[in-house]
């Protein structure tokens, strides 16, 4: 290895450590940034001969990410990942820099620089998960994002293990050379209603598509079979096991049959594999229960229509009060007009509480769903008054908050 790449990974490691002890953050982006600034082209030199595995797509991406190093972690083998979803290149710098040469690595990957990704890193398995509208104001559109993975993964060496049941990532993968279909599930198909391939319709039945132009769900090897609330994992030769996780929602155990899938791409069986991702109880804070000024609170993240209907079926089930959290910083996109497509609707009758930075845009939402509700702008505050509002029903559930990126974030800090 040159000497700039050690001494880039060296300057990376000091400064997250740093910006740790000093409160900071966990500093990944900071001490990737300043390592990519020190070792330009360093990001190649690291993974070389490393095991890498890159996880893409709009939704699930942390937590598939947390449960293939899970299942790769067998036998107590050390694997480095990126586990604060520091998802671009100095965030994949900063985990790249730890861990020795031959350490297993598994990165979550923005889609935009998914194609970067794989020219750069040249990994050995690509899991792509899903693509929806995601942060309006500055993603592209996304079939053009298909387009892009299409060309990227035409050349790649990887296997590539991708959601048959999404026509937008079966566009993106299809010219792979190793390919892995899942039927992976795709509860959302309002943003792939158009044909990727001709422009089209194409023609949704319950578990398969395609199009008139002879674009069509692909086999898969794997299928999520849901009933009664479980899932079991059905392999087209007919053996099955079943999904048992300790998250909650049908879609992380989806997520779980895609990891299972590149987990077994690198050589780990299914059964192994399935129960080292059943012991993960909770992805950066994501689906953890806490107490939020005393009151019981189970934290949920949903930045976008599609994970908003996946959260949906989570929390549906129960009666108990939900809070809707809502900010439109950078980082969450600045347009929130995609409240409108989230079918609130199946959120009334139970207690609801409209927060964050754009209740006022929650609460007229919520109006139209026919969702009575309160609206108290600090998120801790809407915490508290929905633990009252519960309290009235005496069932004595948790808090179910939602929210979108940073009103997540900024509610684990406050209910650390
Ligand atoms: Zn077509």
């Amino acid at each position: 290895m040159r000497l700039r790449t050690r001494l880039g990974a060296g300057v990376a490691g000091a400064l997250n450590g740093v910006s740790r002890r000093l409160g900071l953050g966990r500093g990944t982006v900071l001490g990737g940034r300043a390592g990519m600034a020190i070792a330009p082209g360093a990001l190649a030199e690291l993974a070389a001969g490393r095991l890498v595995a890159l996880v893409s797509g709009t939704n699930g991406k942390t937590t598939t990410t947390a449960l293939l190093a899970a299942a790769l972690e067998v036998g107590g083998r050390r694997v480095v990942t990126n586990s604060t979803g520091s998802n671009m290149p100095a965030g994949h710098f900063a985990a790249l820099a730890q861990g020795a040469g031959g350490t297993p690595v598994v990165l979550e990957v923005d889609e935009g620089y998914l194609p970067g990704s794989v020219e750069t890193l040249e990994p050995k398995v690509v899991v792509l998960l899903n693509l929806s509208r995601d942060q309006l104001d500055r993603s592209n559109e996304v079939r053009m994002v298909a387009g892009r993975w299409r060309r990227a993964l035409a050349g790649s060496r990887a296997t590539v293990v991708a959601n048959a049941d999404d026509p937008l990532v079966v566009y993106g993968a299809e010219l792979a050379g190793s390919l892995l279909w899942v039927a992976g599930g795709a509860r959302w198909r309002a943003d792939a209603a158009g044909c990727p391939a001709c422009g089209g319709r194409i023609e949704y039945s319950v578990d398969s598509w395609s199009c008139r132009c002879g674009f069509t769900r692909p086999r898969p090897e794997v299928s999520a079979v849901e009933e009664a609330g479980t899932t079991t994992a059905v392999f087209a030769d007919g053996r099955r096991l079943p999904v048992t996780l300790a998250i909650p929602g049908a879609f992380n155990r989806r997520n779980a049959l895609m990891a299972m899938a590149a987990a077994g791409a690198l050589g780990v069986p299914a059964e192994v594999a399935l129960a080292a991702m059943g012991r993960i109880e909770g992805v950066a804070g994501r689906f953890s229960l806490r107490r939020v000024q005393g009151v019981l609170t189970r934290v949920l993240l949903a930045k976008n229509p599609a994970g908003w209907e996946e959260l949906l079926d989570v929390v549906a089930p129960g009666t108990g009060p939900v809070v809707v959290a809502i900010n439109a910083r950078i980082a969450d996109g600045r347009d929130p007009s995609w409240l409108w497509d989230v079918p609130f609707e199946r959120l009334a009758g139970r207690p609801v509480v409209a927060t964050g930075e754009r209740s006022a845009d929650v609460s007229v939402r919520l109006h139209y769903a026919g969702v009575e509700h309160q609206r108290v702008g600090d998120p801790a505050q809407a915490v508290v008054l929905a633990g009252r509002l519960g309290a009235a029903g005496a069932d004595g559930e948790a808090v179910e908050f939602i929210g979108n990126y940073t009103a997540f974030h900024d509610l684990l800090r406050v209910g650390a």
